[in-house]
């Protein structure tokens, strides 16, 4: 039988690049896309000796070609850090926007499903807590991380349109913090952030008091909900992320006593606008998809941990973001 053949952009990047790895695993024919502004070619290497993956180095921003059948499209193209959106912002804009309607476009034209990435920032700093899909969010537009989350909630509603209108078959999951292997150690979000610092030796940054809180879930959870939902008839947004929640100090001190560092928490001022609480609630993801994360802070964090240590010293030691 002839493989099905899957789009996914954002291939070179943490998650896509974990996205890849599964959909090889279950025998698809993998188009992987990047333009390689934060992701790395490295994190994909493994896979470009198979005849079933094929890359293109392309800006999904500009018109998306495909030759043949395509059957699926995940598209997580998008810089996904504070530190990465912040310092491309209108790359940032234009992949949530402009690359989203590409691909859109290309789902329509070749009868392909697509699931999109979006993410808990649409809830921006909720007021609910833990947040359903149903709550709508407290987002400063004009802020600076408004180029975020607002290119996401303009491709959740670019999306919903093109399913209600166009009649594409469509998904979107809400990610929650999700880390693991392949995250790049200076992308400045807060696991990279501590390891990083605990690795060389120097205090570890909490912004605020680190009374703010996340709950985070480790990469195989995750791609496991996002396999479960493309393939569920589910096509409202669904919450993935594990909703194990803890304040940035906490995480840190845990950090602190993984990493057997005898180096300190310092206090940094909190950047703007940064969410005081998140935490997924994951009842429809439990229901409709028959999931929940299976992986314990303390075991993703070991793997983790392990995986940044195993780095090259020239890596551990470069800072700049
Ligand atoms: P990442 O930065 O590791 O990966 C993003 C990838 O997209 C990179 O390889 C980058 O080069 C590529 N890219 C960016 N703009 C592009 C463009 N215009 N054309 C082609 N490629 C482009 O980030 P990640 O953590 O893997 O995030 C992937 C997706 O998941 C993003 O859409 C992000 O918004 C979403 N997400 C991630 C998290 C998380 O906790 N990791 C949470 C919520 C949502
Ligand atoms: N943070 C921190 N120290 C760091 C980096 C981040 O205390 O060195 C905090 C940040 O202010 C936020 C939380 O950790 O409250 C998670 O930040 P991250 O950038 O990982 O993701 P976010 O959930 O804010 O998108």
């Amino acid at each position: 039988m002839e493989r099905k053949r899957i789009l996914i952009t954002g291939a070179a990047g943490f998650l896509g690049s974990h996205l890849c790895d599964r959909f090889i695993k279950e025998d698809f024919h993998v188009i992987g896309m990047d333009n390689l502004i934060t992701g790395d070619l490295r994190n994909i290497e493994h896979l470009f000796k198979l005849e079933n993956f094929e890359f293109y180095n392309h800006d999904v921003s500009k018109f998306v070609h495909v030759s043949g059948d395509l059957h699926y499209i995940l598209h997580f193209a998008s810089p996904a850090s504070p530190i990465d959106y912040l310092k491309i912002p209108i790359q940032t804009l234009k992949v949530g926007s402009l690359g989203t309607h590409n691909l859109l476009g290309l789902a329509k034209a070749k009868g392909a499903r697509m699931l999109i990435a979006s993410t808990s920032e649409v809830y921006g700093d909720p007021s609910v807590n833990p947040q359903p899909e149903e709550y709508w969010g407290n987002v400063n537009p004009v802020g600076p991380r408004g180029v975020y989350d607002e290119a996401k909630r303009f491709q959740e509603a670019i999306t919903m349109a093109y399913h209600t209108f166009h009649g594409v078959e469509t998904r979107i999951v809400r990610i929650f913090n999700t880390y693991g292997p392949r995250m790049r150690l200076n992308d400045g979000r807060v696991l990279p952030a501590f390891i990083g610092q605990a690795l060389r030796g120097e205090p570890l940054t909490v912004f605020g008091d680190g009374s703010q809180t996340r709950a985070f879930c480790y990469v195989d959870d995750l791609v496991e909900g996002i396999y479960r939902l493309l393939f569920s008839d589910y096509v409202q947004p669904m919450n993935i992320g594990n909703p194990d929640e803890i304040t940035i100090r906490e995480f840190g001190e845990e950090i602190i006593k993984l990493t057997g560092t005898d180096q300190e928490l310092v206090c940094h001022p909190l950047p703007t606008d940064d969410p005081k609480q998140r935490r997924p609630d994951i009842t429809k993801a439990k229901a409709i998809l028959g999931w929940e994360p299976k992986v314990s802070r303390q075991e993703g964090l070991k793997i983790t941990y392990e995986y940044f240590k195993s780095l090259p010293d020239k890596e551990i030691q470069h800072k700049d973001f």
